[in-house]
């Protein structure tokens, strides 16, 4: 009875709140949708069904409670619903942004629990309260119900002192909780256990990948035997390679240099660092890749440089990785820009072959599949490996409620 469960996935934002509902029999999604501009005049939210259909609720929205209860509605709406009554929703996985210290794994909800995600707000100010407002406003809708917390951190607490933490005084760390403690931690443990059986290396501790997560937020993880050792985002998402509208990693004088040449404030700074920079800012036109490919092909400058600066940095922190592991069997490239744009796959990877990592043009013609793009024989594989983060969280999720360890 219990492989029949349908489990319900939520992943909310600050002003959004996107929800799955699979079921576990078949590990099918049963239905999706997203609530936009939570909190906000004109909130809505759509749903949709596999078989395309799909239904557009404009109702305001206070909270994530409202958000929540609308989702409810849709899920046993008579016309687009995927249940009779909410009792066959059997549980609820979450996403947490920032389980800090406290989580290395996915965990089953309760009090102690909540306070933890509270604890580490200062860490998450924009989602962890909007993580445990999902969270709270399930358990006062489905009693009894149980929830679990997925961290994206989680899978990065393996990292040693020496890879997390910062040159700065000690006491920052012991008294301030600053480190790096990495996100996107679900998609790199999907995809780096995906190139593991598909190498043949399932269990192999001498297994080594780098994991390429490229999306609107990018990143990359270092993972040997199936333990992260490195990572590129830090004590927040905006470290490492430049992504859709972050910087990435620059040097931290430019705060004050450029703070004292605009009048700009602190928050302001950080704003501009955070929603004004990455792609965006360099090529002053979009954050979206395929924008850019297409800005470049009408010799947009500022989007080929864009482009230049993304793949460069991503080649660099991939070799890098190869030296923090002592070598390399695998590349895995994933999300929207890593599943869909080849021509940055192959451009990252550009002059990587002295350490034996090239992509085949032929094999690299492919899209948001799994897919082998090294060439026949290459001693280093690189594959393109889709990631599914709300699958992750419904499989820990039923795991926990059945008792099993993940
Ligand atoms: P998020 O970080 O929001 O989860 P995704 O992983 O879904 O983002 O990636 C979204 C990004 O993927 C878009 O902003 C766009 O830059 C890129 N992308 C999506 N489709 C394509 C495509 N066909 N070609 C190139 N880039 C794409």
């Amino acid at each position: 009875m219990i492989r029949s469960m349908k489990i319900l996935v939520i992943n909310a934002g600050s002003s959004s709140l996107k929800y799955q509902v699979f079921n576990m029999e078949d590990e099918s999604v049963l239905c999706k949708g997203a609530c936009e501009r939570i909190g906000i005049a004109d909130s809505f939210m759509k749903h949709k069904l596999p078989d395309g259909r799909s239904k557009e609720y404009r109702e305001d929205m206070h909270d994530h409670g409202d958000a929540i209860r609308l989702v409810f509605r849709a899920l046993t709406d008579p016309e687009v619903g995927v249940v009779k009554h909410m009792d066959e929703i059997g549980a609820v996985g979450h996403r947490v942004l920032h389980g800090g210290e406290k989580f290395t794994a996915s965990t089953l909800v309760d009090e102690k629990v909540k306070a933890a995600i509270r604890e580490v707000i200062p860490l998450g100010p924009l989602h962890n309260p909007a993580n445990l407002a999902g969270i709270e406003a399930c358990e006062e809708a489905m009693p009894g119900v149980p929830q679990v917390a997925v961290f994206d951190t989680a899978f990065h607490q393996t990292m040693p002192p020496r890879a997390f933490m910062y040159a700065l005084p000690y006491e920052y760390y012991t008294d301030h909780m600053v480190r790096r403690y990495g996100f996107h931690g679900s998609s790199h443990r999907y995809v780096s256990a995906e190139a593991a059986r598909v190498c043949g290396r399932e269990g192999d501790p001498e297994f080594k990948v780098v994991t390429c997560h490229l999306g609107n937020g990018s990143s990359f993880a270092a993972v040997k035997g199936g333990k992260c050792i490195d990572t590129s985002m830090g004590i927040t998402p905006l470290e490492g390679i430049p992504m859709g509208t972050r910087s990435g990693s620059l040097d931290p004088a430019i705060l004050e240099y450029l703070m004292g040449r605009t009048g700009m404030d602190i928050h302001e700074m950080t704003n501009v660092l955070n929603k004004k920079s990455g792609m965006l800012g360099l090529s002053g036109k979009s954050s979206d890749f395929r924008d850019l490919e297409k800005g470049q092909e009408e010799g947009d400058f500022r989007c080929a440089l864009a482009r230049e600066v993304f793949v460069y940095q991503g080649r660099k922190l991939i070799a890098s990785y190869a030296a923090a592991m002592g070598g390399v069997d695998c590349v895995v490239f994933t999300a929207g820009v890593g599943e869909n744009d080849g021509d940055v796959r192959q451009r990252m990877v550009e002059g990587l072959d002295f350490m034996g990592i090239a992509i085949d043009p032929q094999r690299n013609n492919v899209r948001s599949k799994l897919a082998e793009l090294s060439p026949e024989g290459a001693k280093v594989k690189v594959w393109m490996i889709p990631t599914d983060e709300e699958l992750v969280i419904a499989r820990d999720t039923e795991a926990l409620v059945e008792g099993k360890s993940i």
